[in-house]
């Protein structure tokens, strides 16, 4: 269907296993839409799951296809974002960061590459009252400055909190970059 002011955004998430990518791309699409009454697709890499979310025009639900497939060429293809997630209690999904990053920008090859959009989220920060933590938000942050100042946003997809502004940001972020 032909639909002049649509956007479309690809936005690709990226992180270790287990890190709540899912459920954070869950929590954020329909506050996405409702918030630019826009189409969106989000494609979400979790390891070798590709999840698409198309919005059904009627009933305004999301209809969700998974596939398995690799994390080739064809899945980068046309990102505008890209959201790096790790889990702010293990020190591994922090550490993993940079290949997901490299990796990206090596798939991608954007002409660029200092000026692509990247979001960073340390996500589950509600585990344990914050008790069990290892990453602090200050190495998180100077992560994200020694990397031309990448937005960083600390949330929680259980208890729903700051998942809207993380994907406030992103969603402007990507649609500056179209
Ligand atoms: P993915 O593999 O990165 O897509 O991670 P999932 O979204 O499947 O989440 C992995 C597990 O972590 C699931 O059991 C989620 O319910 C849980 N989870 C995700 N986000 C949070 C969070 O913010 N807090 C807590 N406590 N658990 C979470």
């Amino acid at each position: 269907m032909f639909m002049p002011n649509r956007t479309l955004l690809k936005v690709i998430v990226l992180g270790d296993s287990g890190v709540g990518k899912t459920s954070l791309m869950n929590h954020s699409s329909r506050y996405v839409y409702k918030r630019f009454s826009q189409q969106y697709k989000a494609t979400i890499g979790a390891d070798f799951i590709t999840k698409e979310l198309e919005i059904d025009e009627k009933t305004g639900h999301f209809a969700r296809q998974e596939r398995f497939q690799s994390l080739g060429g064809a899945f980068y293809r046309g990102a505008d974002c890209c959201i790096l997630v790790y889990d702010v209690n293990i020190v591994k999904s922090f550490e993993t960061l940079q290949n997901w990053h490299d990796e990206f920008l090596k798939q991608v090859n954007p002409s660029e590459p200092d000026a692509f959009p990247f979001v960073l989220v340390g996500n589950k920060v509600d585990v344990d009252g914050g008790s069990s933590r290892v990453v602090s938000e200050r190495t998180a942050r100077d992560w994200c400055a020694s990397r031309g100042n990448i937005p960083y946003f600390e949330t929680s997809a259980k208890e729903d909190y700051n998942v809207d502004d993380a994907f406030l940001c992103i969603a402007k972020t990507a649609m500056v970059n179209q």
